[in-house]
């Protein structure tokens, strides 16, 4: 078994332990997923199945089977971007979904203070994994300001002073319990890495 292949499976047995009732499952068997997908399409997103992880109460969502088996490594941090927006849902249930969903025009939305929270996961996988601020700059600006989120966050300076701060010197701990979870992702990182 692979070292992420390990890590996978640790991962998982820990999510189910925190976030009882954890589990994965896949678009592509769902119809009510294909149905969100066409809703999707309409708002400018035409690859929510195909490409897109969601994650929905403590079921975290993947176009198929393939996607969730073909690349363990980044199948880990995926669900440690996951396990940010879950330990946020946990506790705010309401707020949470709320606010998420809410996408009326705004410089930045709710939707974007969850995501920059999850995608500080991403920044620093990517930082631990040797890749370049500038590229890692490109990525969140396309993800934040792009159509994928519905522009959740256009003002493309600001990402880039984000990214580079989280790049840095790591994720912002603004929220009561947020060094304990930063933590404990960062440890898988490092052992991905
Ligand atoms: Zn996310």
């Amino acid at each position: 078994m692979s070292t992420a292949q390990a890590l996978l499976s640790e991962l998982v047995a820990e999510l189910r332990v925190e976030f009882p009732g954890f589990r994965v499952a896949f678009k592509d068997e769902s119809r009510a997923q294909q149905v969100i997908g066409y809703g999707a399409r309409l708002f400018g997103n035409p690859s929510y199945v195909a490409d897109y992880i969601t994650v929905l109460g403590r079921t975290v969502w993947f176009p198929d089977r393939a996607a969730f088996d073909g690349n363990p490594a980044a199948t880990v941090e995926t669900l440690l971007h996951e396990r940010v927006h879950m330990w946020d849902w946990a506790r705010r249930p309401v707020w949470f979904p709320v606010s998420y969903a809410f996408c009326a025009p705004a410089i930045r939305t709710m939707r974007a203070e969850w995501e920059r929270r999850a995608y500080a996961v991403d920044v620093v996988a990517a930082r631990l994994s040797g890749r370049k601020v500038d590229a890692v700059v490109e990525e969140m600006q396309g993800i934040f300001a792009g159509p994928g989120y519905f522009y959740m966050w256009t003002a493309v300076d600001e990402i880039a002073a984000w990214v580079k701060s989280v790049y840095a010197t790591g994720p912002v701990c603004s929220r009561p319990g947020d060094a304990r979870l930063y933590a404990g992702i960062d440890a898988y990182l490092r052992r991905l890495y």
